[in-house]
């Protein structure tokens, strides 16, 4: 399956992408920690990316349809994928529709996780990554087992710098500015299933398997 997910800074987006990948066994491609991946290595992209990271507005389409181009064409993606992150302006949509067209393939699902403006901003406070692996946490919701640790991998757990509450706020006007007219495209073409990410996080993987189940049983 071939799915993209939207939904707005801390809506839990991350978190069903990951689950999604796992339950079906497609690679999770990620821009934001893509594009933090290069940041930290110190590339030229990463240099190009952080000054537009840190004030939560959109890096350049060149370097993020450069980065998922890429990305795409590896082998792992020739079995489905979900893409976290991308497209996220309508230029990036006609990117995706090309580098899609020319490998012959066709977007299956677009998820849209709903959620509350007004809960995010304490979500993202509590927010902690794991710079390693890219597991997602939450201090009150979703604590990672030891203290600062991933429990996945052992990494040690950071606050992304963007989740301060002004970029937040920045990123947040962004993502209805910019990317709200992307997933109104993709629902005239009828691609979109909503999911609500306000649920208590032991509801999650039920849900996402709800929304799953008839493309699974198309299979
Ligand atoms: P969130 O969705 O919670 O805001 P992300 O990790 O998806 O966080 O993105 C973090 C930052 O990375 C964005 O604010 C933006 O600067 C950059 N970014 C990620 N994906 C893209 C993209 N497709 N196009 C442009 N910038 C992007
Ligand atoms: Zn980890």
């Amino acid at each position: 399956m071939r799915i993209l997910i939207f939904g707005p800074p801390g809506s839990g987006k991350g978190t069903r992408a990951r689950l999604i990948s796992r339950l079906l066994k497609i690679p999770v491609i990620t821009t934001g920690d893509m594009l933090r991946d290069e940041v930290s290595r110190g590339t030229e992209i990463g240099l190009k990316a952080k000054e537009y990271m840190d004030r939560g507005e959109l890096v350049p389409d060149e370097l993020v349809i450069r980065l998922v181009e890429e990305r795409l064409h590896r082998p792992d993606c020739s079995g489905g994928f979900i893409l976290d992150g991308f497209p996220r302006n309508l230029r990036q949509a006609e990117a995706l529709d090309r580098i899609l067209g020319e490998m012959g393939m066709e977007l299956d699902l677009v998820l849209n996780v709903v959620v509350d403006p007004e809960i995010v901003v304490e979500r993202l406070s509590l927010r902690r990554w794991c710079p390693k692996c890219g597991a997602i946490y939450n201090l009150k919701y979703d604590p990672p087992k030891v203290d600062e640790i991933c429990d996945e991998c052992g990494a040690r757990l950071i606050q992304r710098s963007d989740d301060r509450e002004e970029v937040v706020r920045r990123r947040l006007r962004v993502y209805e500015e910019q990317t709200k007219p992307v997933l109104e495209l993709y629902i005239e073409r009828g691609l979109v299933r909503e999911i609500r990410g306000d649920i208590p996080i032991e509801e999650i993987p039920r849900e996402v398997e709800e929304v799953l189940k008839p493309y699974l049983e198309r299979d």
